[in-house]
């Protein structure tokens, strides 16, 4: 393969790999037949060679003479030669773009003897200056006599050139050139570039530079006769992504001068003045050159004598706002499609537009930290019970509620908090799945900080939070900090839901929300859900009941005493489900009946049986004989989901009247009965799922006798567990929907408890052992092979089976690709993670083509 490529429109199709970023996006340039100075590309062929000899190939000086040779033709002009001669730019360019990262020399091919005007004096200090501080590092700028000019001053240059190196300084244009090539060929080892590569994950094999020799265009001709100059150009402003163009430009000078920094140019505007019809050209270059792209560029000018030249395009690095701006507004005015609009934009990134971030210009004070386990940020006084943050938030104040894991029975102090820190848990504990569907930030997991809930105290090395202080969490990043910071708000633009829209029309899976309260349903309804995916209705319990309810449910002995306690809880909760059927209309609603391990409604410590016992009317005794009877090894894996339902059916039955009384109701009094589906959790035999079916449609058979127009419920099963996923044709045959609960689902396939596994998971992805964390990517090797066979069995049983995936993998990336793939209907997640788990959706059908 030849090492040497022309920069023409033929070669825009060549690799990037190949002939560099910076050299691709000039054959780009050529084919919109811009004017783009004549040149030619070493590919980065030549590097890999030095790198592995230390010196070019044998075949490099005939490449180079050829195309010098076919240059000076293109361009009339002789290479070294001593009138007009041939000078050429020699500028890296890479696979990645590292803007400014490697070297480049201007102005390589002239010669003393050529130097006949002051202008051309000009250009040969540069080529001096450059030459002297790229190879050598000596920085002749700041020891020359900047009292000389012309010709006296390229003494003076040469002079201190000799004094340095103790050679002449190269008057041959073939040793210039291949000195100047070498030493782009080194720059890639630079501390800059390696720092750069390192800060931006870029890869080896992205690293090789190719080698871009170009003929010099001038734009300090001194001829003020005609204009001349060098600018900058942004095809709109990379902050707001709003028109018109912007830059800067400086008339008679050279590019590097504004690259670099070294002078303070004026605004691209001064164009206009003098040369309007050239300023008009450049914005509608850089229109086309966005449209081209697909993305807001940047461009390197030079005008030479009245011609405009472009020397480089880029896409520019511009805000997360100006990029939705871009994607909605190009659609509208249909120079890109909405396919394209769609996939420039990160669906991780869409996310951050919905919290408040700490404001990073100011210095803050890491205490810790832990697992970035709800995004956003808050600062807030310091409470360690739930209670506390009720009461903080009643009087007006933001508490940040402190605790070492979180149960259902926080969730109202959740509620009340600004934000969450538990010292355990980790993405899918309870803290970090409730703050998300509420939108609070949280971090678990943190390994340094000292909780202690009876003291109210939070000790991190000297330093002591007591209840009041005032601490932050930025659970965007994990950090725990010191006292209060400043926090911006968070402000999506309007453009953000324009482009929601588009997603939303363009994903063939539809986007419902997990949700643990009315609020959140209101949450999901203006993040323009498709339904309710998951309601958690553990939490229904606890807001419309006193807890005492819920524990005397649990702790009677017999089903007619339970009874008595439905009868008395009955009113609030039909109540709590007419609202949310009402709420949410006709959209589909999934209820899930009562899953957490009983013990979870017992969380108190032994002090406050005594308080418990007197409002149970118990004995301290019988009741802590009770509790005792309770207590599991391993209550994650113990009575909890349908074996709840299974032990106590009366449970679920009363569930089931209150879910289903509501409906009907709701039915009656609008004339639209909701679209209810009724969800069992953690089955693992066809027949749990089966005996809870039937029950549930007894409850049924006794609406129906009050009201012949209630249409039958929905009732599917949660695939939590292995067996459950592997005999999912033999639970679909009975079943009207599936949804995968990839939280628990993980933790058993895995075998990895997933409130314990950041005790261990952080460390094996410092080692190696695995690249992500199981409970934030889902394992599709593992997890995911296990959910592939449960969806084509489960299909093959039942083509009619409508199957989701609700765990909290639902709004990951290459989660929504797999689900795409294997036929997933609707994924559920959090209502702040809906937007992302959108576009992520939209996205993979446009790689899946549905
Ligand atoms: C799950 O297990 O994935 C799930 C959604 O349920 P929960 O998080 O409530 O256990
Ligand atoms: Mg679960």
């Amino acid at each position: 393969m030849s090492l040497v490529h022309r920069i023409c429109a033929e070669n825009a199709n060549l690799s990037p790999k190949v002939i560099g970023n910076k050299g691709l996006s000039l054959c780009k340039m050529m084919t919109l037949r811009l004017n783009v100075p004549h040149g030619f590309i070493f590919s980065t062929e030549l590097f890999r060679c030095f790198e592995h000899n230390q010196t070019l190939p044998a075949v490099f000086e005939s490449d180079l003479r050829f195309a010098i040779k076919n240059l000076e033709l293109d361009t009339g002009q002789i290479f070294g030669g001593l009138d007009n001669p041939l000078l050429v730019s020699v500028r890296s360019g890479a696979a990645a773009s590292m803007p400014g990262m490697m070297d480049s020399f201007l102005n390589i091919g002239m010669r003393y003897d050529a130097l006949k005007t002051p202008a051309d004096d000009a250009l040969y200090i540069a080529l001096i200056y450059g030459y002297a501080s790229l190879i050598h590092e000596i920085y002749l700028d700041e020891e020359a006599d900047m009292n000389l000019t012309g010709r006296d001053l390229v003494h003076e240059y040469l002079r201190l050139y000799h004094e340095h190196t103790g050679i002449e300084f190269p008057q041959d244009p073939f040793v210039q050139i291949k000195n100047a090539m070498i030493a782009v060929l080194k720059s890639v080892h630079n501390r800059r570039a390696k720092t750069y590569r390192m800060l931006n994950n870029i890869s080896a094999d992205d690293m090789a530079t190719a080698v871009i020799i170009q003929k010099m265009v001038i734009g300090n001709t001194g001829d003020n006769q005609t204009f001349s100059g060098s600018g900058v150009a942004n095809s709109r402003n990379p902050n707001t992504g709003h028109s018109p163009v912007m830059g800067e430009f400086m008339r008679n000078h050279q590019g590097d001068m504004i690259v670099g920094g070294r002078i303070i140019p004026d605004n691209l505007n001064i164009i206009q003045k003098y040369n309007p019809v050239l300023h008009n050209d450049l914005c509608d270059k850089l229109l086309k050159l966005e449209r081209l792209f697909l993305f807001p560029v940047e461009v390197e000018f030079t005008i030479e004598n009245n011609i405009l030249w472009f020397l480089q395009v880029r896409k520019v690095k511009i805000s997360d706002e100006a990029l939705i701006y871009f994607a909605v507004e190009q659609t509208d005015c249909q120079n890109i499609s909405g396919d394209d609009a769609l996939m420039l934009v990160k669906p991780r990134m869409i996310e951050r537009f919905l919290h408040a971030s700490v404001d990073d210009d100011h210095h803050h004070v890491i205490l810790d930290t832990g697992v970035a386990a709800s995004p956003g940020a808050a600062s807030g006084h310091a409470v360690f019970t739930a209670d506390d943050a009720v009461r903080y938030h009643a009087e007006g104040k933001k508490a940040i509620l402190i605790r070492h894991e979180t149960s259902p029975e926080d969730i109202y102090g959740m509620f009340s908090a600004a934000a969450i820190l538990t010292a355990r848990g980790g993405m899918t504990s309870h803290a970090a799945v409730a703050a998300r569907g509420m939108g609070r930030p949280c971090v678990t997991g943190v390994n340094k900080i000292k909780i202690s809930v009876s003291d109210g105290t939070l000790t991190a090395g000297e330093r002591v939070i007591k209840t009041g202080d005032m601490i932050t969490v930025n659970g965007t990043t994990g950090d725990i900090l010191w006292g209060a910071v400043k926090i911006k708000p968070p402000e999506p633009p309007e453009s953000f839901y324009q482009f929601n829209t588009m997603a939303s029309q363009r994903s063939r899976m539809n986007i419902r929300t997990n949700i643990d309260s009315l609020d959140e349903a209101d949450l999901a309804l203006d993040f323009q859900t498709s339904g309710i995916g998951l309601y958690r209705t553990e939490y229904a319990l606890y807001k419309e009941s006193d807890i005492q309810n819920i524990r005397k449910m649990v702790l009677a002995q017999t089903v007619a005493q339970r009874e008595l306690i439905a009868a008395d809880m009955q009113n609030a909760q039909i109540l709590h489900f007419r609202r949310l059927f009402e709420k949410m209309n006709n959209l589909p609603v999934t209820v899930r009946l009562l899953d957490p391990p009983l013990h979870e409604f017992f969380s108190d410590t032994a002090e406050n049986y005594a308080d418990i016992a007197e409002k149970m009317n118990m004995t301290v005794s019988d009741l802590t004989q009770r509790l005792r009877d309770l207590k599991e090894f391993n209550p994650m894996l113990g009575v909890r989901g349908c074996r709840v339902g299974i032990l106590y059916p009366e449970i679920y039955r009363f569930q089931t009247l209150f879910i289903l009384t509501a409906a009907m109701q709701v039915g009656q009094n609008t004339g639209i009965y909701p679209d209810v589906e009724i969800m069992i959790p953690f089955v693992g035999f066809e027949s749990e799922f089966k005996t809870i079916k039937d029950n549930i449609l007894s409850v049924y058979q006794d609406i129906l006798s009050q009201d012949s127009d209630m249409p039958r419920p929905k009732i599917g099963a949660m695939i939590e567990i292995p067996r459950a996923a592997l005999c999912a044709d033999k639970i679909a045959q009975n079943a009207d929907f599936l949804s995968f609960g990839t939280n628990d689902l993980t933790q058993t396939v895995l075998g990895i408890s997933r409130d314990d596994s950041p005790r261990f998971m952080q460390y094996y992805m410092r080692k190696k052992l695995v690249d992500f964390d199981p409970f934030v990517t889902l394992d599709i090797d593992g997890v995911g092979m296990l959910i592939a066979i449960a969806v084509k069995k489960a299909r093959e049983a039942n083509p009619n089976i409508i199957i989701g995936l609700c765990g909290e993998h639902g709004a990951d990336p290459e989660c929504v690709d797999f689900c795409e793939m294997i036929g997933i209907d609707y994924l559920s997640c959090s209502a702040y993670r809906m937007a992302s788990a959108r576009l992520a959706a939209a996205q993979s059908s446009i790689k899946a083509g549905t």
